[in-house]
């Protein structure tokens, strides 16, 4: 799977802002989160990026008192200016990542970035970048006023046609090595986008939705407010999800039986490029669902040698960080379904209850487990495979 990390350059001074501390230190979000906080929120919704690092000064006072997701690591490798910030942050990325690894640089002060923009972003960079791996993709909005330019009194002397015209925005999508290279020796661009132009890349805007302005004078802060505290009254109105999952796996010889994260002696096992086990994938699958970030095939793909034999447990359990963080989500309960001739698994059901309920942080009464035989109808009848349906039900707190 290829790796995905976003980078935000926070070591800026912002002094347009008139305040008494850099502007990604204000608060915007309904709750008093700062600009900073709020805008990882929405990078952290996107669950395809695997890691955000935030970069700020090494003597900045503020950042410790702020409250971040697991995914996101804080360093200080805050520079002179954005380029050398973003330098200084993929210097000490690349010994941890390969040189394809997509690097997303977002601004601190664009707090109302969609998901769904950067995860387009992120297709169009990951097609962009397979026929030119120099190059890559930008967030930008069309520009729908009249434009002119002026002279130094202000006097309109020139009409511009907007038809080709666009505000570059953030996030800028790139490959690790192109972009490491393009800002070599460039310290003063001001984006990223610039850089890699220079260097020879081509770079492809990709529409963003308005409200992924940038926060640079007072009034732009307020507005953010507004829309911010609009959006999380919109939410509200929308606090449980319902999510499904299904699973099978072929019976073989050979294979310990693993069910609900436990092993169950049998004469026979699940197969499968993991442990194969099928409770724990369906579980994996409805809690994805539910809060409609994507599927296990996508997160753990089944050709990706790293996930060969891998534990089903560390699996759900990642999948299930990755969905708390999209947007502070419970378990209200999971109830499930296994269809299975053999063995007996009855004797086991509080033992798989108690290891999903260990494995997700909730209770084991939160979890149920019914096993039924089929009656020996059908594949699962006669044993050549066991079936697995589970429902998960998210409560957003
Ligand atoms: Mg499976």
């Amino acid at each position: 799977m290829r790796s995905i990390v976003a980078i935000l350059p926070a070591a800026g001074v912002g002094s347009r802002m008139l305040a008494d501390r850099p502007k990604q230190y204000l608060a915007v979000g309904p709750a008093g989160e700062s600009m900073l906080e709020v805008t990882v929120a929405s990078l952290a919704r996107v669950a395809q990026i695997e890691r955000i690092l935030v970069a700020v000064s090494p003597e900045d006072p503020f950042i410790g008192a702020l409250h971040f997701p697991a995914r996101v690591s804080v360093l200080p490798t805050g520079g002179a200016t954005r380029a050398e910030t973003v330098n200084n942050t993929l210097a000490a990325l690349k010994s941890g990542y390969p040189a394809d690894t997509l690097v997303l640089v977002h601004d601190a002060a664009r707090p109302l970035v969609a998901k769904e923009d950067v995860e387009r972003l992120i297709e169009a960079t990951l097609s962009m970048t397979a026929d030119h791996p120099s190059g890559g993709c930008v967030l930008a909005m069309p520009v729908s006023d009249t434009v002119k330019r002026t002279n130094a009194e202000g006097e309109l002397i020139e009409d511009i046609d907007r038809t080709r015209l666009v505000r570059v925005a953030t996030p800028q999508c790139f490959r690790l090595d192109a972009l490491t290279s393009a800002l070599a020796g460039r310290p003063n661009v001001t984006d990223e986008s610039s850089a890699v132009r220079a260097a020879g890349g081509r770079v492809r805007s990709i529409p963003s939705s308005p409200m992924n302005f940038k926060v640079t004078v007072p009034q732009d802060r307020t507005l953010a407010r507004l829309l911010l505290t609009a959006s999380e009254l919109g939410e509200k109105r929308m606090q449980l999800r319902i999510g499904l999952g299904y699973d099978s796996h072929r019976l073989v010889e050979g294979r310990p039986f693993i069910l609900g994260g436990v092993t169950i002696p049998h004469t026979l096992g699940l197969a499968g490029h993991s442990d194969a086990d099928a409770l724990l994938h369906a579980i994996t699958d409805a809690i994805l669902g539910a809060a409609n970030c994507g599927n296990i095939g996508i997160l753990f793909p089944d050709n990706d040698p790293a996930f060969k034999g891998a534990d089903s447990a560390v699996l759900l359990k990642e999948a299930w960080m990755r969905v708390r963080e999209t947007g502070n989500w419970t378990i209200s309960n999971i109830d499930s379904v296994v269809v299975a001739q053999k063995p007996k698994l009855n004797p086991h059901v509080d033992a798989m209850r108690a290891r999903i309920a260990e494995i997700l942080g909730i209770e084991a009464s939160q979890v149920s487990v019914k096993p039924k035989t089929n009656e020996k109808l059908g594949y699962e009848g006669r044993e050549e495979g066991v079936t697995v349906h589970a429902t998960v039900l998210l409560v957003k707190n």
